[in-house]
């Protein structure tokens, strides 16, 4: 489904992404591990368009979306993207949140996203908090309104930057568990993360990054279970 090419990104003397190779096959998850500044965020800025590529080619099912002349917005409303920070607008509902972009970006009919909308929050498990403003949900459910709305335009891809980093450490379960939900609906993620045990249970493939490349690349029990390369065991002994 997604095939990272030859990427390469810099910004100014400070090479970020150095040839890097990756593929995510459709249903997938992978999960993208690796020191802080390693190059995680900015993987996955490229692929959304967020950040233009120096070199390399990134595919999605077969087209080449760093082509310049493709249309940015058609790609990105194929993908979903979900950061640390919830970044939900604090003076609408958590339904509105969720509908803003099919309805005022895609055209979509307002009952029609509204029926869409909240079928995301039932599957999120806020059906009940379609009326509730951001500032009155937990850390957790805020993150999840956050992935409904991310879904509500069924991506191809969903991209997951460190989505539990902010949250206290009892609201964690509550997204992880979410995820894996996600994954055996078929939902194709490319996730970075520090919660090893989630990467153990769901990744089809760990991708350990170091100094913009992918170092170490295969299943679970390989890369994190038995590393082959020493940067790759340096990092998992000072995390875990
Ligand atoms: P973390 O685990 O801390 O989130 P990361 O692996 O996601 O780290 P990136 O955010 O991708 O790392 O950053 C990689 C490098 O790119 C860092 O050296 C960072 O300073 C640099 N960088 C990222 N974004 C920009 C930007 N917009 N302008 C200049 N440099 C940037
Ligand atoms: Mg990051």
């Amino acid at each position: 489904l997604l095939s990272i090419r030859g990427v390469r990104k810099a910004y100014g003397a400070n090479v970020v992404l150095d040839g890097f190779d990756l593929d995510v096959e459709a249903g997938e998850c992978v999960v993208l591990i690796g020191a802080s500044g390693s190059g995680k965020s900015t993987l996955l800025r490229c692929v959304n368009l967020l950040e233009t590529v120096d070199d390399g080619v990134i595919e999605l099912d077969g087209a080449d979306i760093t082509d310049p002349r493709v249309n940015a917005d058609r790609i990105r409303s194929g993908i979903g993207i979900v950061f640390q920070s919830y970044n939900l607008f604090p003076h609408l509902s958590v339904l509105d949140n969720v509908t803003l972009a099919p309805i005022r970006v895609h055209g979509v009919r307002r009952d029609v996203a509204r029926a869409r909308g909240l079928e995301m929050l039932d599957r999120v498990g806020l059906a009940d908090k379609a009326k509730a403003r951001p500032d009155e949900l937990s850390g957790g459910q805020q993150q999840r309104a956050a992935i409904a709305r991310a879904l509500v335009n069924s991506p191809k891809l969903m991209l997951l930057d460190e989505v539990t980093s902010a949250l206290d450490p009892e609201l964690v379960g509550e997204v992880l568990d979410l995820l894996r939900a996600l994954k055996s609906e078929g939902i194709t993620m490319l996730i970075c993360t520090h919660e090893m045990s989630f990467a153990r249970d769901v990744a089809d493939q760990v991708c350990f990054l170091d100094a913009g490349r992918p170092l170490e690349i295969g299943p679970p029990s390989q890369v994190l279970g038995e590393p082959r390369e020493p940067r790759t065991q340096e990092f998992l002994r000072r995390i875990i």
